[in-house]
């Protein structure tokens, strides 16, 4: 099963990416993870990608194809994988299905969580506060202005994958808005259906 997690940030994509790695047993590729990680072990790449996070930008679709090609053709993505906020312009679909067609592999099913952008930011701001009671580290990008900046981000770079992986049917939409155990049964019953087929 190969499966794309659609949808803007703080949508929850990262923790039903993580209930589905418990509940099928394949790994999550989030680009997000894998580039904070570079920043934490200072490599030349982290320090490339630093800036563009910190103020919600894109990093370049070059940077995206180096970091995910060579995770995808890894042993542990043998039985599929979710990638999840991996693909984020239709250049990097584009890469994405180039790759999975040279493998003679394929992606399964793309879910999109819609979510309200103004709930969203009511979240964030409990979140920051929570963190902050208990003396946690925040995110460079975990605040109230580079969040709607990557709203925004989502919306014009993002948004277009839409009408994208509409035009191959593999789209499907969960409401997001849903406790974290109602929005992983919707996408459960989805991947039930896809691995049917
Ligand atoms: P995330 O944790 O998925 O929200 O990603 C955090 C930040 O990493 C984003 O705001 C981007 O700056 C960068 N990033 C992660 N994945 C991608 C991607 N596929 N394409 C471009 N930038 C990305």
């Amino acid at each position: 099963m190969i499966l794309i997690l659609l949808g803007p940030p703080g949508a929850g994509k990262g923790t039903q990416a993580k209930k589905i790695v418990e509940s099928r047993g394949i790994p999550q590729l989030s680009t997000g993870d894998m580039l904070r990680a570079a920043i934490s072990s200072g490599s030349e790449l982290g320090d490339r990608v630093k800036g563009i996070m910190a103020r919600g930008e894109l990093v370049s679709d070059a940077v995206i194809e180096e970091i995910i090609t060579e995770r995808i053709k890894a042993d542990d993505c043998a039985g599929g994988f979710i990638l999840d906020g991996a693909v984020r312009t239709v250049v990097q679909a584009e890469m994405i299905d180039r790759v999975l067609a040279s493998l003679n592999r394929s992606l399964d099913v793309v879910i999109e969580l819609t979510v309200d952008e103004d709930e969203l930011v009511n979240r964030l701001n409990t979140r920051i506060a929570e963190a902050k009671a208990r003396g946690d580290e925040l995110r460079s990008d975990d605040n109230e202005e580079t969040f709607r900046k990557r709203q925004a981000v989502y919306r014009e770079q993002t948004a277009p994958l839409i009408p994208y992986y509409e035009a191959q049917e593999k789209l499907r939409r969960v409401d997001g808005m849903g406790s974290i155990d109602e929005v992983a049964a919707k996408i459960g019953e989805i991947l039930d259906k896809s691995g049917e087929k």
